[in-house]
Order: C-alpha cells, then structure tokens, then sequence
C-alpha cells in the first residue's frame, strides 16, 4: 500500500474511534468519487497524439536544419516510469523512435531486467523521450537556445504522462529537467532529487555506459533504487 493510503486509512480508523467512544453509533456519509489516478487508456494517448500534431513540422530552432525525422518519444502514456534522455542519435534520427541505436539496446535490456510488482518491465510499460526531439549534428551537445526551444514539449509530456518516477539518462537530461547546471552526474546519479512532485533518478546514458562498462553496476543500483520505489523488487 501506498505511504499516502496507508496515511488516509489512519486518519480515518482514529476519527471513526473517537466518535465511537463518544457513543456515536453511526454516521451519516455523504460518498464522494474521488478518481484514481488516470493510466492507461484515460485519454493519455490522445492528449500525446495532440501535443505530436501541435509540434507539427517544427522549426522553432536550428536543429530542424538537419533532422530527418522529429523524434517523438513512445511507450505507455500511463507508464509509471518515464526515461528522458538528451537527444535523437543517427539511428533514432532515421527511424524518429527514441534510444533504437546501440544505446537504446541496451536501455532496453536495462528495462527488461527491471520489475515491479514482480512482473517484469518491457520497453512498452514505460515511456522514452528526449529533452530535444531533433538531432544535434555530428552527435553534439544540444545548445542553449536548442533546449529552450523545445524544452516546452517534454514537460507538457511529463504533464500529460505523470509519471511516478522519472530517470534522466546523462548529464544534460539532469540539468535541464532540473534547471540545475551545476548538478554533476557522477554525484547526482543514485539520489532522488525531484520535477514538480515527481520523483527524478539520474543515471549514466547509455552511450556513456558503452564506453564504460565498468560503470554499469552503478546504473543497476539507481534502477533497484527506482524499483524499489515503484514497490518492485529485483
Ligand atoms: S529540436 Fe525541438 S524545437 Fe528544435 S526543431 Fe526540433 S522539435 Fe522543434
């Protein structure tokens, strides 16, 4: 049970104690719906199909010059967990689907070897974006005003997604979500810091892991954090 249900549930067995040794019998209820949260098929899928519509052929910066395709993003617009990486590479640029070069392989066996609620996590339960939907050329660093430009579409996503935890992969997804460029990834990676109430995990890209791979037990310990959270286990 969630900390917050589990919260409720006691306010509520100490309210209805104490009218009880009042001599209160009982106690006209006025029902209330309150709605879950909304996940899958609640309108998610089109609200993300609208805001793809409204970023249209866009050319709000100088990426556009060079991009093949805009890359999205994909996955479960319910998902509990959404990963955000920096931006499209040559092969997701090509395909316009996020992470499906070397590095998206092995994000990908990152995620199937996570579970949550003993059932184990494929790429479709979670949703995978970018901080900038275009290619950056030669595989750079997007720039300033290229975040600014776009940085708009990613949080109107995490808006529409709410995801439960978020995991930035990289330096420049941290610090963009967060608006903190002083954050370093080899500090920051491991805590939870946080994006308008929702939980935020920085980890290593993938790419950098390719190059490190020494390093990759580190990612696997931010991912048992995440799932641990998300009450999984590994
Ligand atoms: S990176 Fe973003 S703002 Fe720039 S052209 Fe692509 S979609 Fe538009």
């Amino acid at each position: 049970m969630e900390d917050s249900q589990s919260k409720i549930y006691d306010e509520l067995r100490a309210a209805l104690q104490f009218y009880q040794a009042l001599g209160v019998e009982a106690l006209p209820v006025l029902l209330q719906t309150v709605p879950d949260r909304p996940r899958e098929g609640s309108g998610k899928a089109e609200l993300l199909a609208q805001l793809r519509e409204e970023i249209g052929d866009c050319k709000r910066c100088k990426l556009s010059e060079g991009r093949k395709n805009i890359v999205f993003g994909e996955g479960d617009g319910g998902a509990l967990l959404m990963f955000i990486g920096e931006g499209p590479g040559r092969e997701e640029d090509i395909q316009g689907r996020p992470f499906v070069g070397d590095a998206g392989l092995l994000l990908t066996k990152l995620i199937e070897k996570m579970s949550v609620a003993e059932k184990n996590l494929t790429r479709a339960d979670v949703y995978i974006a970018n901080v900038v939907k275009c290619r950056p050329p030669m595989n750079r660093d997007p720039e300033e005003d290229e975040i600014a430009s776009c940085r708009g579409f990613i949080e109107r996503q995490i808006e529409i997604i709410r995801p439960e935890i978020i995991v930035t992969l990289g330096r420049i997804a941290l610090q963009t979500l967060l608006k903190r460029p002083e954050l370093r990834i080899t500090a920051a990676r491991g805590n939870f810091f946080e994006y308008r109430g929702i939980p935020v995990m920085p980890t290593f890209h993938p790419a950098y892991l390719l190059r490190n791979p020494k390093d990759k037990w580190l990612t696997w310990s931010d991912a048992q954090k995440v799932m641990e959270r998300l009450g999984g286990h590994d």
